[in-house]
């Protein structure tokens, strides 16, 4: 019959289109339902003659079969698609992750020192960036016409006599103003220099101040905390040296030499062929420094110092250029 392969032609397309169980009942009602067309097309055939019914039922049911195993076979496809298909609520598939930020190497750096230093009894403190000349330079010993003034390329603010900080030292005239000692602390914090950039200077960076103030604090004291220091923050042994200095606010002053990671101390490029890296710039607090937070100097006494933040990052991860920190690259945050 005619019309009967037509018809099959027709299902057969129409069932490639189903796209999901809803339109797979329609098709099935379509064809095989009450009034489905190949349900009339065989109650037609239950009144023909004998010989017409007996060829044409046979076709009709040999169509009604090909349709039912095509429905069957498409409602397994459509089940096993709908398994893997996302839209699909399933409370047991694990979340999404979502891309998220990170922290910035230095504030990473900056909490990892907080946290060594608070193990060893210190308070983290923080101050202004915006300063006074007071508590910049003269609290510290750096009186008007001192020749250090010109040393540290301050940035003003214009119309002023405030200052973009260009330590973290004045937040121990800051501190001192208000706690009295025994007392240690630390200040991190950003400080600002009118410099050229170039690999290791930028116009600001981060400091960690160190203060420690009590009736008996000795360079001792501050060795052996320094040398604990640097131990738990690069996780290896160090050997530090002090070398004399001058800084205005500590008497005697002296810098602090680590022992070369690079080459533990057989000399390299890193540490300018001389095994040792130039870290910490520290002393003892000098008796005016006292004297202008209203500390008498015959009770009290102690060490101060100050490293770069931005250093210790450097040293850590190995980063060549201090400018990277402040550059905002993705293609270099994303390595921390
Ligand atoms: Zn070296």
């Amino acid at each position: 019959m005619q019309n009967l392969r037509l018809l099959k032609k027709q299902a057969q397309k129409e069932i490639e289109k189903v796209r999901d169980l809803k339109e797979l009942d329609g098709f099935f009602r379509k064809y095989l339902g009450k009034k489905g067309e190949v349900t009339q097309i065989l109650s037609k055939i239950k009144i023909l003659k004998k010989e017409k019914r007996v060829k044409a039922g046979k076709e009709a049911n040999l169509l009604k079969n090909f349709i039912k195993q095509r429905i069957e076979m498409k409602k397994t496809h459509l089940i096993n698609v709908s398994a893997k298909d996302p839209e699909v609520i399933d409370i047991t598939v694990p979340g999404k992750r979502f891309p998220t930020g990170h922290l910035h190497p230095l504030t990473q750096i900056q909490r990892k020192v907080e946290e060594i230093f608070q193990s060893m009894g210190f308070s983290v403190v923080d101050g202004p960036h915006i300063e006074t000349e007071w508590y910049n330079f003269d609290a510290l010993n750096i009186p008007k016409d001192h020749p250090a003034r010109d040393a540290w390329n301050t940035l003003w603010l214009k119309n002023s006599k405030l200052l973009l900080r260009t330590h973290t030292s004045p937040v121990q005239i800051r501190y001192m103003e208000k706690n009295n000692p025994p007392l240690r602390i630390i200040v991190p914090g950003r400080v600002f220099r009118r410099e050229a950039t170039d690999v290791s200077h930028e116009v600001n960076f981060y400091q960690i101040e160190g203060l420690m103030v009590g009736k008996n604090i000795s360079v001792a004291n501050f060795k052996a905390i320094i040398q604990g220091f640097f131990q738990k923050f690069f996780q290896k042994d160090v050997s530090i040296r002090m070398r004399t200095s001058y800084f205005p606010f500590t008497e005697p002053s002296f810098e602090i030499d680590m022992s070369c990671l690079n080459c533990q101390g057989k000399r390299c490029s890193v540490c300018s062929q001389s095994g040792w890296l130039e870290m910490i710039g520290a002393g003892m607090v000098h008796p005016n420094v006292l004297k202008a937070s209203g500390l008498n100097p015959k009770n009290w006494q102690g060490f101060a110092f100050g490293m770069s933040l931005d250093r210790l990052a450097m040293m850590k991860y190995k980063i060549n250029d201090i400018r990277l920190l402040y550059s905002g690259d993705l293609r270099f945050l994303n390595q921390f």
